[in-house]
């Protein structure tokens, strides 16, 4: 499959189109930037270890049963993935405080749960990715109640699903940002990305952080920790 025109730069990946209407391919850079741009660098590696741990862990979502746009790793930094049109709602599932919640709420990070935690944000640079509820979204057509109950269900699935698989390699899914998209007929699919970027992991012995918080709070050895998660998932 060979890339076509530039569809799309974001902070972290490039989209490019193909010769198949219905499929792109994504292209991850290292650069990094947090609180919205804000703060710049760059994780040397990171696409690379982006692009394996997203596609593996899709792969793993998809045997139990979650539709992802997955389609086939093309190269170290290169997916093909069905074309989708986002859903301009960024999705947080908490298994544990930390980070807004832990701010906006007053509480420490680390508190454990009863049960998992979802919200939403209206996915906006421009705004900053405003914190909204369910009728707020339906308010601004972001999604039908049908795609915001698919989206809830999903999400809670995909947590369980994760939750255990980071348990069974010694971390702790403390929370995670996910990101939908619809094919052409409507159907609703995970897309983005599930990596250091976009969950918070912690050891689970230690506690230790080992995702983007070390980039975020200039933690120091963030490149390590990338590279950590890397080898608890595959072994290497
Ligand atoms: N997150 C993300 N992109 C964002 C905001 C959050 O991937 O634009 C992830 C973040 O890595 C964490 C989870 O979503 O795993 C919850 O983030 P939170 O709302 O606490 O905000 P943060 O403190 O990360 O800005």
């Amino acid at each position: 499959m060979k890339k076509q025109a530039q569809l799309y730069e974001g902070k972290a990946k490039k989209v490019f189109a193909t010769d198949d209407p219905d499929l792109v391919i994504v292209d991850y850079k290292d650069d990094a930037t947090a609180f919205n741009g804000a703060k710049k660098g760059t994780i040397t590696g990171k696409g690379v270890i982006n692009n394996k741990l997203t596609n593996y862990l899709m792969q793993v979502l998809e045997r139990e049963g979650i539709p992802t746009h997955f389609v086939e790793e093309l190269s170290d930094r290169e997916t093909l993935v069905k074309k989708v049109s986002i859903v301009p709602l960024e999705v947080i599932v908490r298994n544990r405080s930390a980070g807004h919640f832990a701010s906006r709420y007053g509480v420490e990070e680390g508190i454990v749960f009863p049960q998992p935690t979802i919200e939403f944000s209206y996915k906006c640079d421009a705004l900053d990715d405003p914190l909204l509820n369910h009728y707020h979204a339906l308010a601004l057509g972001l999604a039908t109640q049908e795609e915001i109950d698919r989206i809830t269900g999903l999400s809670f699935r995909i947590n369980d699903v994760l939750k255990r698989f980071f348990s069974e390699v010694g971390v702790t899914l403390v929370d995670f940002k996910l990101e939908f998209g619809k094919l052409s007929d409507g159907t609703i699919v995970l897309a983005d990305e599930i990596s250091p970027d976009t969950c918070r992991l912690w050891d689970a012995k230690t506690g230790e952080k080992l995702d983007k918080d070390r980039f975020r709070r200039d933690m120091g050895g963030v490149e390590d920790a990338y590279q950590e998660i890397m080898r608890r998932v595959f072994g290497a």
